[in-house]
C-alpha cells in the first residue's frame, strides 16, 4: 500500500468524485463534537479533511484523538464545497475529502511554539528546528537554495567545468581569518586546520591540467557569527586556466542570472556594472558600495585648498554629500555625533561655514535651496570611511533606497596591498596569490603602495559576495610577493613550499572567482540573514542550539589527542 496518492496541495476542484489516500501533518484541527475538520499538510499545501462520524465510526473516534502535528493518513472521496464554504485563499479550497479511512502514523507532545506563531524566538526555532523546518517560510528558503544550486550546477556542467573534491582538512590558507583546529590521533600534537576555502588546491589543479574546477564548498573560518557569517559556509568556487579576467566575470555572471530564472525572479541585465576601486571609494565611500540611491560623494579638495576656512585649508582631503533635504539643529547634532563615532572630527554643514568661504567655493559646491552639502575634512582614508557610512546611514533614515531593486556591480582594479598595523607592514588585500595588474609586475617590491592587483569583487545591493582574481603563476613573482609581507625563503618554503614547487613545474596561467552561496540565496530570498536558509545553523554565541555542540571531552580523550585544558572549564 502506498502511503499517499496524491499531495495534499495538489487536490483541485476537478478532483471531486476521485477517492484519495493522503498523508501528512495534522496543521489544525476543528471538533465541532460530531464533524471534526482537520486540515493536513505537506510541503505542497494543504487540504481540508472531514470527518464525518455518519460515514465511519471508527474514523470519527480516531479523529478526536488528533492534536496539532500528529502524522496521518486518510483516504476518502474528494467532494466539492458547497458554494458558501468555498475558501478562495487557499488553492484547494474548492473541495474538501470526506474521510472514512483514518490513521494516526505518528503522535506529538504538545509543541514549543506552533507552527503558524510569529516572531518565535530565534534559539527556540534552532533548538526544534525539525518543527521549524515544517513551516512554509523554511520549506520555501531550503527549496530556493536547492533551486538556486542546481541552476548553478547546470551552468558550470554547460561550460565545461569539472567538480573536484578538496580536503577540508588542511594547512592554513590564509584567507585573512583565524582557523579552525583539528587535532590527529596519529600526529600527536599537531593540527590540520579546516579550510578557509580550497585556493590552493584549486590552483594546483590548475597546474594539474584541470583547466576548468568548480565546486560548492565548504568552508571554515572561525569568525564572529554574524548576519551573514556562519563559521561553516559554502561557496561556489571556480579557477580556470587560460583565461581573461573576462571570463571569469562572464561566468558568474550567468551563474547569477541563472539563479535567478530558475528561482523565477527578473534577474538583472547584463553584463553588470563595474566600478573601479578607486572609483568606488572616492564616489561612495567603500569598497561595496550599495549603488540603489544616489548620494554620490563629491570631491572639494581642490577647491578648497586655499580656504579661508582653516578647517577646510589645513585638511589633505575634503569631500561633501548633498543631501535632499535639510536638517534642524538637532538633527544636525546629532549626525555629526554619528561621524565623530566614525572617526570624524566633525561634520560640516554647508550653511553654517558659508560665511567663511569664498564665492568660488560656494559656485563649485552649487547647493539647491531645500538641500543641505555636509563636509568631512581629515585624511583620505578617514574621509572616504565617514562619508561612505554617512551615506549609507541617510539613505536608511530618509528612506532613499528602491528596495525592489537588484543592483549587481563588479569592483575592479583593487590595489595589491595595504598597510597593516597588525602586521606592521604590507599585506594583501585580496590574499597572497593574486597577480599584480600585468607589466606591474616590478612595481611589486619597488613600488607595493601603487601596485594594482587583478582582483575583482561582485556586490549585489551593498553586499559583497564574493572575490576572485587573475593569480600568479610564477615562482618568482609569487616569492616577490611574500617577501613585501616580510616573509623570508624559510618562512616561504615551510609554509607554501608545494605551491612554489607546483608554480615552478608548468604553471598555466589561471584565475577564479568563489561566491558566498548561502549569502546569496539569503538575499535571493529576500531574507535578513543567512540562518534563514541554512537547515542547521549556529547561534551567535557559537553554539548549535539543537544538538548542543560543542561539548566538553574527557581528559582521556584529549590525553589521546596529545592535549590538556590549560584552564579547564567548570562543568
Ligand atoms: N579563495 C578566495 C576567497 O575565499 C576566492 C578566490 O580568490 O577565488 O575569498
Amino acid at each position: 500500500m502506498a502511503w499517499r496518492d496524491i499531495m495534499c496541495g495538489e487536490l483541485r476542484a476537478g478532483d471531486a468524485g476521485r477517492r484519495v489516500t493522503v498523508a501528512g501533518w495534522a496543521d489544525t484541527r476543528r471538533d465541532h463534537g460530531g464533524l471534526v475538520f482537520v486540515d493536513l499538510r505537506d510541503h505542497t499545501g494543504k487540504v481540508q479533511l472531514v470527518i464525518n462520524p455518519e460515514h465511519s465510526s471508527t474514523a470519527a473516534e480516531t479523529a478526536h484523538e488528533i492534536r496539532n502535528e500528529f502524522v496521518l493518513q486518510a483516504t476518502g472521496d474528494v467532494v466539492a464545497r458547497t458554494p458558501e464554504l468555498v475558501n478562495p485563499n487557499l488553492p484547494t479550497g474548492q473541495i474538501e475529502v470526506q474521510v472514512d479511512e483514518l490513521e494516526i502514523l505518528s503522535r506529538s507532545t504538545p509543541l514549543p511554539f506552533q507552527l503558524d506563531e510569529e516572531h518565535v524566538e530565534e534559539t527556540l526555532r534552532l533548538r526544534y528546528r525539525w518543527l521549524d523546518m515544517r513551516t512554509e517560510r523554511m520549506q520555501r528558503n531550503l527549496r530556493l537554495n536547492h533551486t538556486a544550486i542546481s541552476a548553478i550546477r547546470r551552468v558550470m556542467d554547460e561550460r565545461g567545468f569539472v567538480d573536484v573534491w578538496t580536503p577540508s582538512m588542511t594547512r592554513g590558507t590564509p584567507e585573512g581569518a583565524r582557523d579552525f583546529l583539528t587535532p590527529v590521533r596519529l600526529q600527536p600534537g599537531k593540527f590540520y586546520a579546516l579550510a578557509q576555502s580550497p585556493q590552493l588546491f584549486k590552483q594546483l589543479c590548475m597546474v594539474g591540467g584541470i583547466d576548468r574546477y568548480y565546486q560548492i564548498a565548504t568552508c571554515w573560518r572561525d569568525e564572529d557569527l554574524r548576519a551573514d557569517r556562519q563559521f561553516e559556509f559554502r561557496q561556489l568556487d571556480l579557477e580556470m586556466a587560460f583565461i581573461e579576467r573576462e571570463d571569469v566575470l562572464d561566468v558568474m555572471e550567468a551563474c547569477v542570472v541563472g539563479a535567478f530564472e530558475a528561482a523565477g525572479v527578473e534577474p538583472p541585465r547584463r553584463p553588470f556594472p563595474r566600478l573601479t576601486y578607486a572609483d568606488a571609494m572616492l564616489r561612495y565611500g567603500s569598497d561595496k558600495p550599495d549603488l540603489r540611491f544616489g548620494l554620490e560623494i563629491q570631491d572639494a579638495t581642490e577647491v578648497t585648498r586655499d580656504s579661508e576656512f582653516g578647517v577646510f585649508k589645513n585638511a589633505p582631503c575634503v569631500r561633501y554629500v548633498v543631501v535632499p533635504q535639510t536638517f534642524s539643529r538637532s538633527e544636525q547634532t546629532r549626525l555629526e555625533e554619528v561621524a565623530k563615532e566614525w572617526g570624524a572630527k566633525g561634520l560640516a554643514n554647508l550653511t553654517q561655514i558659508s560665511k567663511f568661504l569664498s564665492e568660488r567655493e560656494l559656485q563649485a559646491f552649487g547647493v539647491e535651496e531645500g538641500s543641505t552639502a555636509l563636509f568631512v575634512a581629515d585624511e583620505e582614508a578617514v574621509v572616504a570611511r565617514v562619508l561612505g557610512l554617512l551615506r549609507l546611514h541617510l539613505a536608511h533614515e530618509l528612506d532613499l533606497i528602491d528596495t525592489s531593486l537588484d543592483v549587481f556591480h563588479w569592483v575592479t582594479d583593487f590595489p595589491l596591498f595595504e598597510l597593516s598595523e597588525e602586521f606592521g607592514g604590507w599585506t594583501f588585500m585580496h590574499h597572497p596569490f593574486t597577480a599584480a595588474v600585468s607589466g606591474q609586475e616590478e612595481r611589486i617590491e619597488a613600488d607595493p603602495e601603487h601596485a594594482r592587483g587583478q582582483h575583482y569583487d561582485l556586490i549585489w545591493n551593498g553586499w559583497e559576495l564574493g572575490s576572485g582574481s587573475i593569480r600568479i603563476h610564477q615562482a618568482e613573482v609569487q616569492q616577490a610577493v611574500f617577501r613585501v609581507m616580510g616573509m623570508g625563503e624559510e618562512e616561504q618554503r615551510d609554509k607554501f613550499g608545494f605551491l612554489l614547487e607546483a608554480l615552478q613545474m608548468g604553471a598555466p596561467p589561471h584565475g577564479g572567482f568563489a561566491m558566498g552561496i548561502d549569502r546569496f540565496i539569503a538575499l535571493l530570498a529576500r531574507e535578513p540573514d543567512i540562518r534563514q536558509v541554512t537547515a542547521f545553523p549556529k547561534i551567535a554565541s557559537g553554539a548549535d542550539p539543537l544538538t548542543g555542540a560543542p561539548t566538553p571531552y574527557p581528559d582521556e580523550s584529549l590525553r589521546e589527542l596529545g592535549l590538556r585544558l590549560l584552564d579547564p572549564q567548570p562543568e
